[in-house]
């Protein structure tokens, strides 16, 4: 965890350090806070939870929406939702955050890492089928990986950096083998999927509001669905499965991943700015793109047809032969202008933490993590801190590009 995404209390940066991605804390959210701590209504229920579910849930447009106290939790309640368990497995992005990863071990179940696709960087439709066609067998009552005798029950794609993963064909063949979808938006708040927002495609989709995401409760989550069902069955699962109003009497192993009144008041009020945040994104994407196009050996990210990305982390791929300097040395140097940049997550077919007994091979993946770097990209980020991001970036290419051509 980088510095600036876990601030010291009363440790502001340097005035003159760019961070890679803060809070913007500008509407309601004192007012909300204030009235939770005022009527005494801080805990895991109140209006505030009421009002947060019920905005996300038009935001994104589904039909219900339940509060949990991360996206992690939120994961790990929709892959149970999903009928998940111990042994199963479920296709997953390899190139993500480790969190959704995490939330099928925690139910004994196996993750099978699937490759990203070249153009978008998102979970490669392609390779899910080709798994899915290929790499399993119908049984006669469930689909079994061929490799390892596992049944395959969910597909869990993660939206990553705030721009779409191709849905439609993963939706396609999900169908055609009656998996269920579990979207993990958590990155992707605010933006579209031809013109739908992320986290309504699936059978359930997940949130986040961790302090980086593009809005934020100081920690925080949210599943939501169209399934009345299964938000029901949600809620009860994330409040101790308790099942009778009065009695404490409860049949099943619950979880208590509420979140509280006093997180919700702050969410209701970032949400209120939500479109602001993502005009601010997107803005400052077309300036980098405009400025950085012209320098040899990086490549920009771009919009899919029909996707619509909230740019939530601006992220280039840097190439070491063209640009004279690897983005792990960039990253480096850009570290000495005090501007905060950040690698891409570690694959997670790569990470030891989800080592297998077998190797996956996902070379799409492999080549992103090495080149890509994530840029300065508050909500607040100003033009002149922006432009220094740029001059930095310039400048540091110019001089290896002059020094590789010497030598
Ligand atoms: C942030 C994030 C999560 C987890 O959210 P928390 O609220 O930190 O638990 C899950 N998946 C992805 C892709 C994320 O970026």
């Amino acid at each position: 965890m980088s510095p600036t995404e876990k601030l010291a209390p009363g440790a502001p940066p340097a005035a003159d350090f760019i961070p890679l991605i803060v809070p913007e804390i500008c509407g309601n959210e004192w007012e909300y806070v204030k009235e939770c701590l005022d009527t005494n209504w801080v805990s895991s229920v109140g209006t505030y939870v009421d009002r947060f579910e019920k905005l996300t849930a038009e935001r994104v447009g589904t039909k219900y929406a339940v509060a949990t106290v991360n996206g992690t939790a939120a994961l790990h309640i929709a892959l149970m939702l999903a009928g998940v368990e111990a042994n199963d497995e479920v296709l997953v992005s390899t190139l993500t955050f480790i969190a959704p990863a995490n939330t099928i071990r925690y139910l004994g179940a196996w993750p099978v890492f699937i490759d990203a696709e070249p153009n978008h960087w998102q979970i490669d439709p392609n390779a899910v089928i080709d798994f899915l066609d290929k790499g399993c067998r119908w049984d006669g009552h469930a689909l079994v990986n061929r490799k390892t005798g596992r049944r395959v029950k969910a597909i869990l794609p993660v939206h990553i950096l705030g721009h779409p993963v191709d849905l439609d064909p993963m939706l396609d063949v999900a169908a055609k083998y009656s998996l269920p979808v579990i979207e993990d938006a958590t990155e992707g708040l605010g933006a579209r999927y031809r013109g739908k927002g992320l986290g309504s495609f699936g059978q359930t989709g997940c949130f986040s509001f961790n302090g980086n995401k593009i809005i934020t409760t100081g920690g925080g989550g949210m599943l939501v669905t169209n399934d009345p069902e299964l938000a029901k069955r949600a809620k009860y699962l994330t409040t101790q499965a308790k099942d009778d109003p009065i009695e404490y009497v409860h049949n099943e192993i619950g979880y208590n991943y509420r979140l509280t009144n006093v997180l919700a008041a702050i969410g209701c009020a970032q949400m209120e700015q939500l479109d602001t945040f993502v005009d601010a994104k997107r803005k400052i994407a077309k300036r980098y793109q405009e400025a950085l196009s012209t320098i040899p050996g990086i490549q920009l990210p771009n919009e899919a047809d029909g996707g619509y990305s909230t740019y939530w982390m601006y992220t280039v791929l840097i190439d070491e032969h063209q640009s004279g300097i690897s983005s792990r040395d960039l990253l480096r140097e850009l570290g000495m202008c005090k501007i905060q940049a950040r690698p891409l997550w570690q694959p997670m077919h790569r990470s030891p933490a989800h080592q297998q007994d077998f190797d996956f091979s996902c070379p799409v993946a492999d080549g992103l993590y090495q080149k890509a770097l994530s840029l300065p990209c508050s909500v607040g980020l100003k033009s002149d801190a922006q432009d220094a991001v740029i001059e930095a970036v310039n400048s540091v290419i110019d001089a290896h590009r002059a020094s590789s051509r010497a030598r």
